[in-house]
């Protein structure tokens, strides 16, 4: 693993040289870790773990006191900077030690009060914003990547499937979350994002919180969520039902399907991710539902639940082997519900490789 790190490393300073950059701030959470390996998260956007400083030649890993050990543990060959008195004066000294005349960082992850606090701390500085290269960097997986990306696939589907087996009339949505986290912190290191379980009408809202709605037989139960496992994220819905399901959920059900189906089949290497969101789309729009299919058909997974890249009629950037995304059509019937169905998949050269291995799908 540590070559990894410094395989990574080396990229980095690939895209300063070539950008002519003398230094990167890297503040994503998720960007940190892929350097480092220091696994702390943010409490929010105004409460960071850390950054890494990385200069043509040295590179630090700045961080305060709460975080020293694990810094330490998790990061042995990186510089620390423990700061006392904030981020931006620490940052003043290493870039006064090097000499640099620039400084990039990450502007999806950096509030404005802390670019402020540089800007006033470094006036001699020049601020480049430098967004989306280590993403991009982190949106093809390595083996043990995709490995971790297993795991984390598999938690989350023992995890429901023991749920599904029991779950029965009268429980609420909020009952089915609560036995979803447990399961996820039993088998896994925890949800990878908060669980939706949304039942009937609640299941229009592609992203409802669960309620203490009871579900009931006949209607559309929705289930999106996934595990964390070796920082790596799953992500999985299933839409089922409790007995027969009722008209039109029955119908709308084997139209979502199939266009999963469809373009699960369609995905390769080189396609635009507007390509492939065009192949589910269209069997949506000429089922009828277009308009009700309301997001875009997926995304990358990795370290985030949501990362680069994005499958969506905007999409141009192509697919390339080694890339995780999901394939998650869904059409929602505003006061009535919603059927979406998601799958993680393993783009290659010829095809996909689907990593959800339990299928739980109806064949009405
Ligand atoms: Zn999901
Ligand atoms: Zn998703």
């Amino acid at each position: 693993m540590k070559s990894n790190y410094s395989k990574r490393m080396k990229r980095v300073r690939a895209i300063l040289a070539g950008r002519g950059l003398d230094a990167l701030l890297v503040t994503c959470p998720e960007n940190r870790r892929y350097l480092s390996g220091f696994t702390a998260e943010d409490v929010g956007i105004s409460e960071s773990a850390g950054a890494l400083l990385v200069l043509r030649k040295e590179a630090a890993l700045l961080t305060d006191g709460r975080y020293e050990v694990q810094a330490r543990d998790e990061a042995p060959d990186w510089d620390l900077a423990i700061y006392r008195r904030g981020m931006a004066r620490s940052l003043k000294n290493l870039m006064q030690g090097c000499g640099g005349h620039n400084l990039a960082y990450e502007p999806d992850y950096l509030s404005c009060q802390r670019l402020e606090a540089i800007k006033k701390a470094l006036p001699e500085i020049k601020l480049v914003p430098l967004g989306g290269r280590i993403e991009t960097m982190r949106s093809i997986k390595s083996s043990s990547e995709i490995e971790s990306l297993k795991k984390a696939v598999f938690a989350a589907e023992k995890v429901l499937g023991g749920i599904l087996r029991d779950i029965v009339p009268g429980m609420t949505e909020r009952e089915i979350a609560w036995r979803i986290l447990e399961g996820l912190w039993q088998y896994a290191e925890g949800p990878s994002f908060s669980p939706i379980v949304a039942s009937g009408p609640n299941a229009a809202l592609p992203h409802a919180v669960p309620t203490d709605r009871p579900i009931a037989e006949g209607e559309p139960i929705l289930i999106d969520m996934g595990a964390k496992l070796g920082g790596y994220c799953s992500d999985m819905t299933r839409t089922v039902f409790l007995g027969e399901a009722k008209s039109p959920f029955r119908e709308i059900y084997t139209i979502v399907r199939n266009a999963q189906i469809a373009a699960q089949k369609a995905i390769r290497a080189g396609l635009t991710g507007r390509q492939v969101d065009k192949v589910a789309r269209d069997v949506i729009r000429g089922a009828g539902y277009g308009p009700r299919f309301v997001h875009s058909l997926g995304h990358g997974v990795g370290l985030a639940v949501h990362e680069a890249p994005i499958l969506s009629q905007r999409s141009r950037k192509k697919l390339r082997p080694g890339m995780v995304v999901t394939v998650e059509p869904g059409i929602y019937i505003p006061d009535q519900g919603g059927v979406r169905l998601e799958n993680m998949v393993l783009v290659e050269a010829e095809g996909v490789t689907i990593l959800s291995k339990n299928d739980w799908f109806y064949e009405f």
